[in-house]
């Protein structure tokens, strides 16, 4: 077969609706001005909610690693790529999230794909929420479990689900759910979804991606922002959101963490992660234990540019965060406005369908803690001129 003509008539169809990616090239450090395309921006599209990623601190700590450690592991963590970098990176995520233990895995990707069909075995059932992270489907693909959906934070619909469940028995069943919902910045009613795991005897798993370092006491994530700590099972969360590195992490039980280490493909047959990215995750937390004013900083500018775009008219539809949906009214005028946007020194993207609903397209913007007053301002008078020229506002 010609497998070029296959890839091309593959990317001709996402080409000809429009649903084909082509990333703007990043020129400068991810920060809150940034450069794309060799324009400078203010740049809402990231997840550096801290600014963690060109933190001083982070860089002169991933620097004297590498020179000290070197430039990668060389293995696997499970032959001899486990560093002590990287056991000081687990007891300091395990410290930071209040349980006894903590795994750290290349990404939060390989997390979800990895630990979830390892735990749902046959016999099992798990009820995951509609709109969870692809990596969490896919985790709950490869599992021979029994699969359930429930509609989106419908604590009343997951409790049918787990009524439907328990009928049938099963060896055991899992709730999974995002934390922070990244396109619409609502956050799990995860104290009423452990409630309700309690009542029938199922577990849960919270995906704390966009919680960290933003939801809870000094950023420690949603299990702390609902007061749950010892009442969730399973938390897992990543470096590459707040944190501003990269890695995914799993905590919890030292049982728990023994059996991922032992269990997740994801984890024991890759290459682990090299001491400067190790150093510099240590150092995030370093960083956000030390210095709270950045989760402050981040609350005041996400007030702020809320604020600012519910002045002008705009529907933040159901955003509890600094992740913040502009929604509009097509999904052809949310990809003409971001490329306005973007015109005017502002860059933020359109998500249309198939990453939300056909009928619920937006401009996803996400506020750090280093926006500053004229950066919120700039941006705000951006979406001013090009809502009103597209007719938005
Ligand atoms: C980003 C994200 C992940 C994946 O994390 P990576 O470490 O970037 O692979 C998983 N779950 C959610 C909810 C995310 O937003």
């Amino acid at each position: 077969m010609d497998l070029n003509a296959f890839f091309k008539s593959q990317v001709d169809d996402l080409k000809a609706n429009q649903l084909n990616w082509s990333p703007k090239t990043l020129g400068s450090m991810s920060a809150n001005r940034a450069t794309f395309d060799n324009k400078e921006v203010v740049a809402l599209c990231t997840n550096n909610y801290l600014g963690l990623s060109s933190h001083k601190k982070l860089i002169r700590a991933s620097m004297d690693a590498a020179k000290h450690f070197g430039a990668g592991s060389g293995s696997v963590r499970a032959i001899a790529g486990t560093m002590q970098l990287h056991r000081d990176l687990e007891a300091r995520i395990a410290g930071f999230k209040h349980t006894d233990a903590a795994l750290y895995y290349q990404s939060g990707f390989t997390v979800n794909s990895g630990l979830l069909p390892a735990i749902l075995q046959e016999g099992w059932t798990v009820i995951s929420d509609e709109l969870n992270h692809g990596s969490i489907i896919d985790g709950v693909r490869l599992s021979k479990a029994e699969k359930m959906i429930y509609r989106h934070n419908d604590v009343d619909d997951l409790e049918a689900r787990l009524r439907e469940a328990r009928a049938k028995n099963p060896k055991g069943i899992l709730v999974a759910t995002d934390g922070v919902f990244s396109m619409d910045g609502d956050i799990a009613p995860l104290d009423r979804i452990a409630e309700l795991a309690s009542q029938f005897d199922a577990n849960v798993y919270v995906d704390d991606a966009h919680g960290d370092g933003v939801l809870g006491e000094n950023g420690t994530g949603i299990v702390s922002h609902f007061g749950l700590h010892g009442k969730i099972d399973i938390e897992m969360g990543t470096f590459s959101k707040a944190f501003g590195t990269v890695g995914g992490y799993v905590c919890g039980s030292s049982d728990l963490c023994e059996f991922a280490l032992n269990k997740s493909r994801t984890w024991l047959l890759t290459g682990s992660h090299p001491p400067a990215t190790v150093a510099a995750s240590i150092a995030a937390l370093d960083v956000i234990e030390s210095e709270p004013k950045w989760v402050k900083a981040l609350w005041r500018n996400r007030k702020a540019f809320v604020r600012g775009l519910q002045g002008l008219g705009f529907n933040t539809g159901n955003s509890q965060t600094p992740i913040v949906p502009a929604m509009m009214p097509e999904a052809s005028v949310a990809k003409e406005f971001s490329r306005a946007l973007y015109d005017e020194g502002v860059y933020a993207l359109p998500i249309v369908f198939p990453m939300v609903a056909k009928d619920k397209p937006r401009i996803r913007c996400q506020v750090n803690a280093r926006h500053s007053k004229e950066d919120l301002e700039l941006a705000l008078s951006a979406f001013e001129r090009v809502g009103k020229r597209l007719r938005v506002i």
